[in-house]
């Protein structure tokens, strides 16, 4: 029986994986399907406190991991199917080939880029669709690609495509950009990025590799489409929290987002409590990931200590 199993090993999980850690209840994580979590597909952070001259994702989550480690917390490289509440109050968490016990569960399993939902569009990743700029951008030179959104993370992926691309179309959905006002006016003026208002991506077209080679746009004011000619969709539609497999055990916003009680990260079932982004889709930044995960481990060595047997 664990004292505590931190599902997810992004900045939440990694927090309350060192700070469980040095309270010696020697935390057990569990990985998730993308371990390390979204700052693993960004370059530069350079608002995390701490690095003036900022720091690669990759290596700030490599540097977290290690921090992790050296205090004792052990990890698992397994994806949750399911979690059950037992009668004495324990958790039984499977991954499909194993299961584990503990008294108390950390959720920081954090979110997923949003898709369109158009009817080729899972089977597109990888081959012209994509929702990591930063992944995938450098693939993209003196050609055309366009990005779908209008908050900060289209503008942030739009303003590095131009590193690469010959046009960034911005296609919105309004003709207001949802970001902040400094994206948007560092957006809106840069030449190479071409906004495209009040319309939608209806359709991805696809050359005779199965490739993208453009996308049908259909303007939402008058309903007419046009075909505009890109290599590249990147998707900057917002995020999906990974709480599906929480279900019956927490409540949940309209968007799936956990409900965590006011100012807390305690959820509705006792023992169990929610950091990051799968609760938070209001912040959504590393750091205040990282101070919920804080939250979060303080929160499950008061309650072990209060319902110690
Ligand atoms: P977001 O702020 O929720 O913006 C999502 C954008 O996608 C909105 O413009 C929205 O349009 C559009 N959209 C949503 N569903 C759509 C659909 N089905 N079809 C077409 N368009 C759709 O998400 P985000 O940009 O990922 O940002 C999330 C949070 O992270 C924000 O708090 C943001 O400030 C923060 N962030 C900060 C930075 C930074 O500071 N450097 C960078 C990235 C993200 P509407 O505007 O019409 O709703």
């Amino acid at each position: 029986m664990e004292d505590v199993i931190i599902i997810g090993t992004g900045c939440a999980g990694y927090t309350a994986a060192i700070y469980t850690a040095r309270a010696n209840l020697n935390p057990l994580m569990l990985s998730g399907t993308q371990p390390g979590g979204q700052l693993t597909t960004t370059t530069e952070v350079e608002n995390f406190p701490g690095h003036p001259d900022g720091i690669m994702g990759p290596e700030l989550m490599m540097k977290m991991q290690a921090q992790a480690e050296k205090f004792g917390a052990r990890i698992a490289w397994a994806n949750v199917e399911g979690v059950t509440r037992r009668d004495d109050g324990s958790f039984l968490v499977s991954t499909g080939a194993e299961s584990y016990e503990a008294k108390t569960i950390i959720v920081a399993t954090g979110a997923a880029p949003r898709h369109l939902g158009l009817p080729n569009e899972k089977s597109l990743i990888g081959h012209g669709l994509t929702s990591c700029a930063t992944c995938d951008g450098a693939f993209y030179r003196n050609v055309p690609v366009c990005v779908i959104g209008g908050g900060d993370s289209a503008c942030e992926e739009a303003g590095f495509l131009t590193r690469f691309a010959s046009t960034v179309y911005l296609i919105h959905r309004r003709d207001t950009l949802r970001a902040s006002k400094i994206m948007v006016e560092r957006t809106l003026a840069n030449p190479k990025i071409v906004p495209v208002w009040n319309s939608t991506a209806s359709e991805y077209l696809t050359d005779e590799k199965g490739e993208v080679r453009a996308v049908t746009l259909t303007n939402l004011l008058d309903g007419t489409t046009r075909e505009l000619a890109v290599s590249c969709v990147f998707v900057a539609i917002g995020h999906v929290p990974n709480s599906g497999f929480l279900d019956g055990l927490v409540d949940k916003d309209e968007n799936g987002y956990i409900l965590q009680q006011p100012g807390r990260t305690a959820t509705k079932t006792p023992g169990l409590f929610a950091a990051g982004d799968v609760a938070d889709h209001f912040y959504r930044q590393a750091i205040t990931a990282a101070g919920q995960g804080c939250a979060a481990a303080l929160e499950a060595e008061r309650y072990l200590s209060e319902h110690a047997s």
